[in-house]
């Protein structure tokens, strides 16, 4: 199998090529915005597999690229919701004019199989239940869950207008090794600063589930190798939640600190377009025959242990 991951080069993606090049031929089209070479270094020297660095926005080389694939895994975005509060055409470039381009240029080559990487975000602010994947209106509050929507709006409409075939992941917050932004990356860093004390967003309440990335990896290849519909759509989560204060207690602890000071900003949010509780239902996926090995706690503890490594190391080398 030929395999064509945009975004292969970023966290997620780069866990999904280490799988995907045990069982075929990979292409990597990164522009390296938000990723990093060093995480598909230890690729590139081998026959079965190729790094291009270029934008999704350039469809003409999207489109030269992309012949003789057989599946399209489409991670590449902008991976920061918050970012949108700041540049309002982010995520309307990098989320729906780049998934368009994806699309095109899969239609134009005859590739007729496409993997995409939404989010839970699409959901919007809704009752504090677990939420189905046939729940609605769905409504989203930030630009970036505006544009995962609209994308999977396009995706669907590309499949049955031109005989093509999508698994659409709503994710939960996706944690592990290699972990370039989120909640557990902005504890750390701001403690290296000033291990004394930690401003938390919001009031530290919010509570969300978080998937190790280990498991969001194998959700999705097994989600895709057990269903067969045109369309296939699902949550990608746990049922578990951690809240926002019991990350920090925890980061606070595995960097072996004291009497840290927690400075909270205020409100029931981080920033506006955060939604701060969250609830997955993954009987879609349970049903299929997928459960998550471990739980959001776990799935956390064990993202910031090897933050905390990783961090250290690259510090270490740049000294
Ligand atoms: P990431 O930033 O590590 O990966 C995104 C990759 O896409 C990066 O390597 C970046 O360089 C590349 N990229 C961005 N814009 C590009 C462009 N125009 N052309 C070519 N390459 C481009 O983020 P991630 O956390 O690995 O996220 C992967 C996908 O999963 C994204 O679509 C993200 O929205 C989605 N997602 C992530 C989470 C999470 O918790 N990490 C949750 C829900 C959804």
């Amino acid at each position: 199998m030929r395999y064509f991951v945009t975004g292969g080069a970023g966290f997620i993606g780069s866990h999904l090529v280490d799988k995907l090049i045990t069982c075929g031929e990979v292409t990597v089209y990164d522009n390296l915005s938000s990723g990093r070479k060093e995480f598909i270094q230890h690729h590139l020297s081998k026959p079965n597999f190729r790094f291009i660095q270029a934008d999704l926005l350039d469809l003409d080389r999207l489109q030269r690229e992309m012949p003789d694939q057989d599946v399209v895994f489409h991670l590449a975005a902008n991976p920061d919701a918050r970012l949108g509060i700041s540049d309002t055409s982010l995520d309307l470039k990098q989320e729906i004019i780049a998934t368009y381009n994806v699309l095109e240029a899969m239609r134009t080559n005859g590739v007729k199989k496409m993997v995409f990487s939404s989010s839970g975000t699409i959901y919007g602010e809704t009752p504090v239940v677990p939420l189905p994947e046939d729940y609605g209106p769905v409504l989203p509050i930030s630009l970036y869950g505006a544009g995962k929507l609209a994308s999977e709006g396009l995706i669907t409409a590309f499949c049955h207008t031109f005989d093509m075939q999508c698994w659409i992941y709503r994710f939960a917050n996706i944690v592990g090794k290699r972990g370039t932004h989120g909640v557990i990356f902005d504890f750390i860093h701001k403690l290296k600063n000033d291990p004394n004390q930690l401003e938390i967003l919001g009031d530290g309440t919010q509570e969300k589930p978080y998937l190790s990335v280990e498991d969001c990896v194998e959700g999705m290849l097994f989600g895709m190798e057990n269903s067969d519909e045109r369309v296939n759509f699902f949550n990608l989560g746990c049922e578990s939640t951690t809240d926002v204060s019991t990350i920090a207690k925890m980061v606070v602890q595995e960097m072996g600190l004291k009497n840290v000071k927690f400075k909270f900003t205020g409100g029931d949010r981080g920033w506006p377009g955060d939604v701060p509780q969250v609830r997955f239902n993954i009987k879609k996926m349970e049903k299929l025959g997928w459960k998550p090995k471990f739980s959001s706690n776990q799935a956390v503890r064990r993202a910031i242990k090897f933050m905390i490594e990783e961090i250290v190391e690259s510090e270490e080398v740049c000294r």
